[in-house]
């Protein structure tokens, strides 16, 4: 038996995984009862769940619904910013407090993902697991809560910038360089690996987005 507390949890991250993994896209129109039917949870904890998204501005009002909010030019340029400037201090600081044990998870997974080269949905999720084992290994929780605010964001863009043409390999190539600067103790280094990697996945982005309004034309 749930209580009250595990249950609103539940539909909080229920919701949140559904616009993570695109289920429901910016745009789409969240209805509590259709919520509840999909997720076998009763309304109660869906509104509050709802109410604490709007909060977050994940959602957002379009008369009397709530849609999936999205990010404008501005809003996804910024994200970036501060995206670049955290998990480069994530890097450098891994690089200075990462164990042993935290770079061998590291390691494992560069290798684990050669394998999913090809696949842009399973590689855009490794992506995500990467990225949040080298925010742990900056063993700094303030830093670890600020970039779950920043990937949280990250789920209101449309398509993963992974699903570009060729974008995987460079991606790997790229990881593998933050993860020897890691290793190797030297924070300059991992700072600037990530953050020239960051900076290519928001070119990546914009040129996305540049396609998806030719395509609309
Ligand atoms: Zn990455």
């Amino acid at each position: 038996m749930h209580d009250q507390r595990t249950s609103h949890k539940d539909a909080y991250s229920l919701i949140l995984e559904a616009i993570d993994s695109h289920l429901y896209k910016p745009g789409d129109r969240l209805v509590e009862s259709e919520l509840a039917d999909r997720f076998g949870v009763s309304r109660t904890p869906i509104r509050e769940a709802l109410q604490r998204l709007e909060t977050q501005s994940l959602l957002t009002r379009d008369g009397r619904s709530l849609i999936v909010a999205s990010l404008d030019h501005s809003q996804m340029s910024e994200l970036y910013v501060v995206r670049g400037e955290l998990e480069g201090l994530a890097a450098r600081l891994a690089a200075r407090h990462a164990t042993p044990e935290e770079v061998r998870v590291l390691r494992d997974m560069l290798e684990e993902d050669q394998k999913l080269v090809g696949d842009p949905q399973a590689l855009s999720r490794a992506n995500r697991r990467f990225h949040k084992q080298i925010h742990l290994a900056s063993h700094n929780r303030f830093l670890v809560q600020q970039l779950d605010l920043v990937h949280r964001s990250m789920a209101l863009l449309a398509t993963t910038s992974l699903a570009a043409d060729g974008r995987t390999t460079g991606t790997l190539e790229e990881h593998a360089r933050i993860v020897e600067a890691i290793e190797a103790g030297d924070g300059v280094a991992a700072y600037d690996a990530l953050r020239a990697h960051i900076s290519k996945a928001f070119v990546t982005r914009l040129k996305l987005d540049a396609q998806a309004v030719e395509a609309a034309e």
